[in-house]
């Protein structure tokens, strides 16, 4: 691993994989919070490989937001995606993985927040976990994350693996682990787990702040908020579907189906295509009662004070149309069934 500024990052994997492919162009995109390490790494490859690149100015919130269109207008031959792995791809230690994409190769590339936990931080951590626990942790923090694993009592049994915000290796047998912890800056990764099972214990260590947090009282703040957003929609008479052209956020075949589902019970709807989901786009429409969002799941849960109506997901337009509040439930956010 090549150390940069505060990141680890599989240089010379991405070094020979431009080789191989003998690409002449590539398209860089990368995190909005880490433009820094995208601009540093540019640098680095211009000194190692002939090739000219261009910077994304997109925001590029994960694996599932690679810039087909801008890397096809360009005409480059590949794109470098910094930051994000595909969980079901990604092997721990092995950093960089390519897919095809329309024809172009996508080379995933991880970076790592090169963060020790100090050992007051790991006491803490160990004196509060017990018998069987799930540690998942978005690919930055994979470090930390093990440097934990390494210390845990002998009588805690884990299960640790990559995640992100919509995808848990272990979605269907959360009930089994008594508690979880989630290694990862801020609290967007730890909600996951909420928003799939609201009963879970789930305990956030950030290594940014070397501090161990319960994120209850902030998931029921949000959830609050998220219930009082659904309460609104049961009015609602005109509904925009939002299909969100990020390659891997797009579905087509759902954003019609839910606008026949709501025609069929005499709604109307118009389908919007974008490629981001913001209040901002909310605000152009203003004969609109309520948003359904095709995309990224989570932009209807942790974002929701932010937007001047409602936004909801397809699982949950069943509870606006039926008007059952009372069976409405979190896991219908990140469901996209719509059967009634
Ligand atoms: S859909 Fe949303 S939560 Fe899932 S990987 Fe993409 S940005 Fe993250």
């Amino acid at each position: 691993m090549y150390k940069i500024d505060s990141y680890l990052i599989p240089l010379d994997e991405v070094l020979s994989i431009l080789s191989r492919l003998k690409a002449k162009s590539i398209f860089l995109e990368a995190p909005p919070g880490v433009r820094d390490l995208a601009f540093m790494l540019s640098s680095l490859i211009e000194d190692n490989v002939d090739v000219s690149i261009y910077h994304s100015g997109r925001f590029t919130w994960g694996f599932c937001d690679v810039g087909i269109n801008d890397a096809k207008l360009l005409g480059v031959d590949a794109i470098l995606h910094v930051g994000h792995v595909n969980p079901l791809r990604y092997c721990s230690g092995r950093g960089v993985h390519i897919e095809n994409i329309s024809s172009i190769p996508v080379i995933y590339m991880p970076f790592y927040y090169n963060i020790e936990a100090p050992e007051d931080a790991i006491t803490d951590v160990c004196r509060v976990l017990s018998k069987y626990v799930y540690v998942a942790y978005p690919v930055n923090y994979e470090i930390t994350a093990l440097q934990i694993l390494k210390h845990l009592p002998r009588d805690v049994s884990y299960e640790a693996n990559v995640m992100t915000g919509c995808y848990i290796n272990a979605m269907d047998k959360l009930d089994m682990y008594d508690q979880i912890l989630v290694v990862a800056g801020g609290f967007f990764h730890a909600l996951t787990f909420k928003i799939l099972n609201s009963n879970l214990k789930v305990l956030n260590y950030d290594p940014h702040r070397g501090k161990l947090y319960d994120v209850e009282n902030y998931f029921r703040r949000i959830y609050a908020l998220k219930v009082d957003s659904i309460r609104k929609c049961l009015n609602a008479k005109s509904f925009a579907i939002i299909l969100v052209n990020k390659p891997g956020q797009y579905n087509l075949k759902l954003a019609r189906d839910v606008k026949k589902l709501l025609q069929e019970n005499n709604f109307k709807s118009i389908i919007v295509c974008t490629d981001e989901v913001s209040n901002n786009l909310i605000s152009l429409y203003p004969n609109i009662d309520v948003f359904i969002n095709t995309g990224c799941p989570r932009l209807a849960f942790d974002n929701i004070d932010q937007y001047e109506k409602p936004l909801i997901n397809p699982g949950e337009v069943k509870t606006i149309i039926t008007g059952r509040l009372n069976s409405y439930s979190l896991k219908l956010l990140l469901n996209n069934s719509i059967t009634i």
